[in-house]
């Protein structure tokens, strides 16, 4: 396939921050699409073996690593009037937020990191190592300002898109026309339609010809970004069609109040859902930004009460030997294994299938995503896996929209154009499929074989839904 770039001008400075599997594969991306100036272009990273890939394109690779007493020395010089493209682990999104705008950049990231060990330092309150509580602080920066786009991958990130395109489709295959353009428009179409909440279902059958061995992790994208996020508490948007609080299921006092966590690990907590290659999964119900945005932007008030939000969270199905790497972290307590590998050169065949499951509707379930095979991805872009195209692709889309609209000041993916977003992806996700499905987390279960405890009116009660 032979993909026609959408390209733009842009005549500052550009910072990439972290050069792992991500910033790898997002730079011939941002060259590809950006018309910038190579001597302007810079990758920050303490980890410099892949610094041979930047210098070939003929941008300036810097080794070392932003830390809280000396980022604002090292980026002050760089990023005036620049991009800043933060595709790092352990540097504070808030830190760079606030720095871009005093400097009046532009700022893009995938997920909102803190400074190193935010997520695993036992001596800060669960309730702050939850996504919501790194969202909050993000959401503390408001007004205007050079456009900061928050959590903008492929999850967070194009699951915002794809969710407005399946309740387009949903309202059209039930007849209506419709078209909204602001938040309210989109939260009543959700209500309207009856959708008591959402999956971001995602089933990876990427495999390589090199087993996992015993003590390695491996997976297609960061280990240590995935063990982190694992080990924070499973968060989820809270829906208010929910009967059954969960036991373990912890409220927030202050903020959006749109979600809620459980005092457990998201890498050992399953949740039910269903991708329409592989039918029906079991995932892990990993906290994401997107579980806490999209139920937030869904939710329809009525005198400071929400009458109308959906369930949202992520059912994560990574590809088999990251399954099996996560079995022997259980096994060692979430001890992490001695040796990583990122899987990129060694896959074998597979795909990503990444998409909104749209569920409790009059249709009852309805799935739309991407199916992004590796040897498409081979043939669209260098150094990179399916994982990692379906959010590469989206930090160039990202930044295409801010340098179209560059004065929004900080942005949740759900405030962008999904349209112009997606009209820029679509040539790197594969087959975007639309699925409906009869599947429902009762499936099969109930048969008499061993007590179980569920709710055997609603099917899409949470309680049927996570794996007890
Ligand atoms: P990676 O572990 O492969 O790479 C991380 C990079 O950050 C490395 O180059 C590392 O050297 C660099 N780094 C570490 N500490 C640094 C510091 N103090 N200063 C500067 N650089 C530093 O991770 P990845 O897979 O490329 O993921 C990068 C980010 O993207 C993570 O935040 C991850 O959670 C996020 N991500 C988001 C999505 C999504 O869909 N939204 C998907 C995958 C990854």
């Amino acid at each position: 396939m032979r993909v026609i770039p959408d390209q733009i001008d842009f005549s500052g400075p550009i910072v990439i921050i972290g050069f792992g599997s991500i910033g790898k594969g997002a730079l011939p991306l941002i060259l590809r699409h950006i018309r910038a100036s190579r001597e302007k272009m810079v990758v920050i990273s303490p980890d410099d073996s892949c610094r041979r890939l930047a210098e070939l394109e003929g941008v300036r690779f810097e080794k070392l690593a932003l830390r809280p007493d000396n980022y604002r020395n090292v980026l002050t010089p760089m990023i005036a009037g620049g991009f800043v493209v933060n595709l790092s682990i352990d540097v504070s999104s808030v830190a760079l937020i606030s720095l871009c705008r005093e400097l009046d950049a532009m700022y893009i990231d995938t997920c909102i990191e803190p400074w190193a060990g935010g997520y695993v330092d036992a001596g800060i309150p669960l309730a702050q190592r939850t996504n919501y509580a790194l969202r909050e602080e993000v959401r503390k920066i408001r007004g205007d300002g050079p456009t900061a786009v928050v959590a903008h991958g492929a999850n967070p990130g194009m699951v915002s898109h794809l969710f407005k395109r399946a309740l387009v489709r949903l309202a059209s295959d039930m007849g209506h026309t419709v078209a909204p353009t602001t938040r309210e428009g989109w939260a009543h179409l959700a209500m309207q339609l009856g959708v008591k909440g959402m999956h971001i279902a995602e089933r990876d059958t990427q495999w390589a010809d090199v087993p996992k061995q015993a003590d390695e992790f491996v997976n297609t994208w960061s280990i240590e970004g995935f063990l982190s996020e694992g080990l924070q508490p499973a968060e989820l948007g809270w829906g208010t069609h929910e009967r059954n609080v969960p036991p373990e299921a912890s409220f927030h006092e202050t903020g959006c109040k749109a979600a809620i966590y459980l005092t457990r690990p998201g890498a050992g907590t399953r949740v039910r859902s269903w991708t329409p290659k592989a039918g029906p999964i079991q995932g892990y119900l990993i906290t994401h930004n997107e579980s806490i945005s999209i139920a937030d932007y869904l939710t329809v008030e009525k005198d400071g009460e929400a009458v109308y939000r959906p369930t949202v969270h992520y059912a994560y199905h990574p590809c088999d030997d990251t399954i099996l790497s996560l079995h022997e972290l259980q096994g060692r307590n979430m001890r992490p294994q001695s040796r990583v590998r990122l899987m990129n050169d060694e896959i074998v065949d597979g795909m990503d299938e990444l998409g909104v499951l749209l569920y409790g509707h009059a249709r009852n379930a309805f799935w739309y995503g991407s199916q992004l095979t590796i040897h498409e991805t081979r043939a669209l872009a260098p150094y990179q896996n399916a994982t990692g195209l379906q959010v590469t692709s989206a930090v160039v889309a990202g930044m295409i929209w801010a340098i179209e609209n560059p004065r929004r000041g900080v942005v949740d993916a759900d405030e962008l154009d999904h349209d112009r977003i997606l009209s820029i992806q679509d040539p790197y996700l594969g087959r975007l499929v639309g699925a409906y499905t009869d599947w429902t987390p009762l499936d099969n279960r109930g048969q008499g074989l061993f007590p179980e405890d569920i709710d055997l009116d609603d099917p899409w009660q949470f309680k049927n839904i996570i794996v007890r």
